[in-house]
């Protein structure tokens, strides 16, 4: 039988109207006369009675079609996975001994007496089974059958109930919700833009948004006071897999306020999502650490407190205990740090331990030493050393029997960046890692500037609009990588979830700021004299903070990959598979716009997906 005869053309649904979802059913309606919609999951036809599971976005419900009840059952066995149907049956317990316990509904049956097909459907390219081991890209292209799994609706329901939370919490604290242009001009946020070529202004590009930043700002001077928006932002950057091209940002600002204030709301907000999304609770205030701290004992600006093992200092144990490496990273200003692995001796073989010293070797070091004062795999290093040191060692890292020490030596940031992967590694390899605990942090104490390996000179850590800490303020042309920030990052597990900044509110400081950044007065015109001329019309005090929602809904959703929380995510080409985007535009189109292409793409190639090269 073909699926032809069943369909009931366009008008299948008639008067009919669904009066549950199917995964809403249960014991409690035993006898109720329910109506149905959803899609066709599984048929099975067990001689004399057909069985039909029935999907919609709330659940699955077994159906019985009955030989007595024509035309029903007949149609039924018409029917295939995928198919859209409605039907109309009276809720009954499962005979004893025939329950489902595994599936909500698994008491329960509904006894059909009535079928209509709404849609037929083609066999699906892409199994819509929770098991399914389908290829991503074929996911990505047909998105809206692989969204149909239940794991992947959940996930749209925990995103749909993450952003409600947070326009309930905020907007409970006197926040704005006010929307700002995606059009707009290029500003600095350290990423490359997309451009959009003007129609009205041939040569004239608009660049999307890649953060509301300027706009925020200039909300604060219009006295809009507290102001939020869960926002698209645009960047045009290599995608990793934790990076989209676009991505959601719970943005905001506020006035007559600084950090305090800022965190205050975040830990609030932080606390309101995670009660309301999963009933878990989440104590504010969070712990704090000054991005030095972070980077010497964690070797990273994000770190995870799911577990401990911190890094510490072995300058004063090691610097003169003769072994030559060790002198040479002290006397050129190094640093001799150490981490231990408990029970390490035991736990980490040879072979192991000289990945983790290629790892280390990443970072820019020679590799790693390790030791175990009380015996474990040989060292070169224990060789070198009396038994002085080593017991000095052992103390200096609170050591016990079997643990081992791994010592990295040479300049600060080259070891703390080795230390932090060395660490995690370890944690990795390990399972140290517990799934439960939600260990939030601000890190705080940024430095202001760091320099800028591509043009030469400084770049903001953060963004140029982020102001200096007072009492650096004097070091901002002399020496201005000592001048530490007013920003300050959310961490949670080991991901940044977002930062934020106290904000220039006064145009001598902003000018300053652009000037340590190699930013003439004219460039500064060209570039911000909007922002510069807002300031002289009164800028309240204002500070702010933006969220990647993306990330926050996966960690929500217990997911590893922000694909899985956005409804139709790009690839790694930055394509997106529904639609074939980017695609090419039709020669009447670039004549509109003053466009000639240098390089035309070559006619009937299509966009490359999933992980080919990027179009031309
Ligand atoms: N606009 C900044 C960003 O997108 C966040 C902020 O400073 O509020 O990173």
């Amino acid at each position: 039988m073909t699926g032809r005869n069943e369909a009931e053309g366009q008008d299948a649904l008639g008067d009919w109207r669904r009066t549950h979802g199917c995964g809403e059913l249960g014991p409690g309606h035993e006898g109720q006369e329910v109506t149905l919609m959803g899609w066709v999951h599984r048929v099975r036809d067990h001689g004399g009675v057909r069985f039909v599971d029935v999907r919609d976005r709330t659940g699955l419900v077994q159906v019985v079609f009955h030989p007595e009840r024509e035309p029903a059952f007949g149609r039924a066995a018409g029917l295939r996975a995928e198919f859209v149907v409605g039907l109309k049956g009276r809720v009954a317990l499962r005979p004893s001994g025939l329950e489902n316990l595994a599936l909500p509904t698994g008491r329960i049956e509904v006894h059909a007496d009535q079928l209509r097909v709404l849609a037929p459907a083609q066999p699906a390219p892409v199994a819509v089974d929770e098991g399914a081991q389908v290829e991503e890209e074929l996911r990505l292209k047909y998105r809206y059958l692989d969204l149909r799994r239940p794991s992947k609706l959940r996930a749209l329901d925990i995103r749909q109930k993450s952003t409600a939370a947070v326009r309930e919490y905020l907007s409970s604290q006197g926040f704005w919700e006010v929307d700002t242009p995606y059009l707009t001009r290029s500003t600095p946020e350290g990423a490359r833009d997309y451009l959009v070529p003007s129609r009205n202004s041939p040569g004239m590009f608009y660049a999307l948004a890649q953060s509301p930043q300027l706009f925020k700002q200039l909300l604060m001077v219009a006295g809009v006071d507290r102001y939020f928006q869960i926002v698209r932002c645009f960047r045009d950057e290599d995608l990793r897999a934790d990076r989209q091209p676009e991505f959601t940002q719970v943005d905001l600002e506020l006035s007559f306020g600084a950090e305090e204030d800022v965190m205050a709301v975040t830990e609030g907000l932080m606390a309101h999502l995670f009660r309301r999304v999963l009933g878990r609770e989440v104590r504010p205030p969070f712990p704090r650490l000054t991005y030095a701290q972070a980077m010497d004992q964690y070797g990273t600006d994000k770190p995870d407190l799911r577990f401990g093992m911190t890094v510490f200092d072995l300058g004063p144990v090691l610097g003169d205990a003769g072994v030559e490496v060790f002198r040479r990273a002290v006397a050129e200003g190094g640093v001799i740090r150490g981490l231990k692995v408990e029970g390490g001796a035991a736990k980490l073989s040879r072979s192991k331990l000289d990945e983790l010293s290629r790892l280390a070797g990443g970072s820019g070091l020679g590799g790693l030493s390790w030791l175990s004062p009380q015996g474990g795999p040989s060292s070169h290093l224990a060789r070198f050393l009396d038994a002085e040191t080593l017991a000095a060692v052992a103390r200096a890292g609170a050591g016990g029997p079997g643990d081992l020490f791994l010592v990295a030596a040479g300049p600060r940031p080259q070891v703390s960046a080795a230390m932090g992967r060395v660490r995690l590694e370890v944690a990795r390899l390990l399972d140290l890692i517990p799934d439960g605990p939600l260990e939030f942090l601000w890190v705080v104490e940024f430095p202001l500037l760091e320099p800028d390996p591509d043009r030469g000179g400084f770049r903001a850590v953060h963004h140029p609009f982020t102001a200096p800490r007072p009492e650096d303020l004097q070091w901002l042309q002399s020496d201005p990588l000592r001048v530490r920030a007013r920003g300050y990052d959310l961490v949670l597990n080991g991901v940044e979830l977002g930062s934020g900044s106290v904000r220039n509110h006064l145009r001598g400081v902003q000018e300053q700021v652009f000037l340590a950044l190699g930013l003439s007065p004219e460039e500064q015109e060209a570039q911000f004299g909007f922002l510069l001329e807002a300031m002289d019309y009164g800028a309240p005090p204002h500070a702010g903070i933006a969220l990647g929602f993306d990330r926050i809904v996966m960690l929500l959703a217990g997911e590893h990959s922000l694909r899985e929380v956005i409804a139709f995510p790009k690839t790694a080409t930055a394509a997106c598979l529904v639609s074939r985007a980017p695609a090419r535009v039709s020669p009447r189109q670039l004549e509109e716009l003053g466009l000639e292409l240098r390089r035309p793409t070559q006619a009937g190639a299509a966009p490359a997906g999933g992980g080919g090269p990027g179009p031309g």
